[in-house]
């Protein structure tokens, strides 16, 4: 099988990308690694650009039928005073909403229903090896062997594609593991709220009108013991935690791990392979911006690749490096900054992180700065 464009990795990012080139009439291919979409259950907050791409592709009228909106955001520290509120009628951009908690499952399941026509998505399709031949990439994957003018990884954190062209990256680890898990309570209202604990921010966010889900990055040190709890130490270690009063919760859905670490690829392009998504550069959860980011990529890349310019590779590569490098790269560097500040356990430290929370609230320009960063990857 011969392609213009071959997308490695059908997540949301490779799922997305792939609806908008066939929306554009290009020839392109995606495959996956797994059998099936996983319709996985962890919920992701999405900013409102990310909400306005989806709607350009008309994927918005399913995905937006299962999404809450939120309109709130509530950050404290525990070993201070330091607490910042976000609420959408202060800010000065006129938006009904701060964006919008999705399951994973919907969006992408949402996505592919969208190309399920097409006979150029295929499952348990591994990437193996790449090879250049006069210009075009040839890839041998389980199921045979693929060609392709342009080749894009949109295959996730240990990302084939990035490794086989020898794309090197810069990783590191931030020793915290995040245990997510879902809540049923009598009832949500539209606000996430986050906490810095002794051992890691621990986030509550509205998944619907009566279950949350948390996000609590842990220490390594200490991430087993809170994995291995009964499940009603784990709740009684939450009440205890989180500093602000909190209904009866009870289990939904059971604790998942994930190991933190963070990646950025030394470039986004080279030749004719390009990086999306967690391929691309993977950040700590705790603003909970690696999909928004990774949609950004995909809204750049869908707005270069166009029938024409398959012709003009080396412009796509320049374009799509100046475009998706230096926000990311800022992107990491915040989130960096705000996980060292929170891990201090010096006492002037953390005085001055206290004094700058409490600053930023005060300040609705500095708040709405926040807000804009956030809501424009
Ligand atoms: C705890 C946690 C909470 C988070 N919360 C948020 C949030 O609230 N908001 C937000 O914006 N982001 C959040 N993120 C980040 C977000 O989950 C990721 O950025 C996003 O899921 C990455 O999507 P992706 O499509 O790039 O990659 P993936 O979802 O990893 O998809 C990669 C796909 O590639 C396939 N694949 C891999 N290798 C191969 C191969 N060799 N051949 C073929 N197929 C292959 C895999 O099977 C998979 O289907 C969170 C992350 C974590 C860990």
């Amino acid at each position: 099988m011969k392609y213009d464009v071959l997308i490695v990795g059908a997540g949301v990012t490779g799922a997305l990308l792939f609806l908008a080139l066939k929306n554009k009439n290009i020839n392109v291919g995606l495959i996956d690694g797994r059998d099936k979409a996983p319709n996985s259950y962890r919920h992701l907050s999405l900013n409102n650009k990310s909400m306005t791409f989806l709607k350009e592709l008309d994927a918005w009228n399913v995905i937006g039928k299962t999404a809450f909106e939120y309109n709130q955001i509530k950050v404290w520290d525990q070993e201070g005073t330091g607490f910042i509120d976000f609420n959408v009628n202060e800010l000065e951009k006129n938006i009904p909403n701060i964006g919008f908690i999705v399951k994973e499952g919907d969006i992408q399941n949402s996505l592919l229903s969208l190309v399920s026509d097409s006979k150029n998505l295929l499952w348990s399709c591994n990437l193996e090896k790449i090879e250049k031949i006069n210009g075009d990439i040839h890839c041998e994957t389980s199921k045979g062997k693929l060609e392709t003018k342009i080749l894009i990884g949109a295959d996730g954190i240990q990302s084939s594609v990035r490794n086989l062209s020898s794309i090197s990256s810069r990783t590191w680890s931030y020793n915290q593991t995040a245990i997510v898990a879902n809540f049923s309570v009598p009832q949500t209202d539209p606000c996430i709220r986050q906490t810095f604990t002794s051992v890691g921010p621990l986030a509550l966010l509205p998944m619907n009108e009566t279950e949350l889900t948390m996000i609590w990055s842990i220490d390594d040190t200490k991430a087993y013991d809170y994995l291995g709890m009964n499940e009603d130490d784990f709740i009684n270690e939450i009440h205890q935690s989180f500093g602000e009063k909190l209904p009866e919760i009870k289990f939904s859905a059971k604790r998942q791990s994930f190991p933190l670490k963070h990646l950025s690829a030394k470039t986004f392009a080279r030749g004719n392979v390009f990086l999306v998504g967690d391929a691309a550069h993977h950040i700590h959860p705790l603003a909970g911006l690696g999909l928004n980011a990774g949609i950004g990529d995909v809204k750049s890349l869908s707005d270069l690749i166009t029938p024409e310019s398959l012709l003009q590779v080396k412009q796509i590569e320049d374009k799509y490096n100046q475009q998706r490098i230096p926000i990311n790269l800022a992107l990491a560097a915040a989130m960096e900054a705000f996980k060292r500040g929170f891990e201090q356990k010096n006492i002037w430290i953390r005085l001055i992180r206290n004094h700058a929370f409490s600053l930023t609230n005060k300040l609705t320009f500095l708040k709405n700065k926040f807000i804009e960063l956030a809501t424009e990857l």
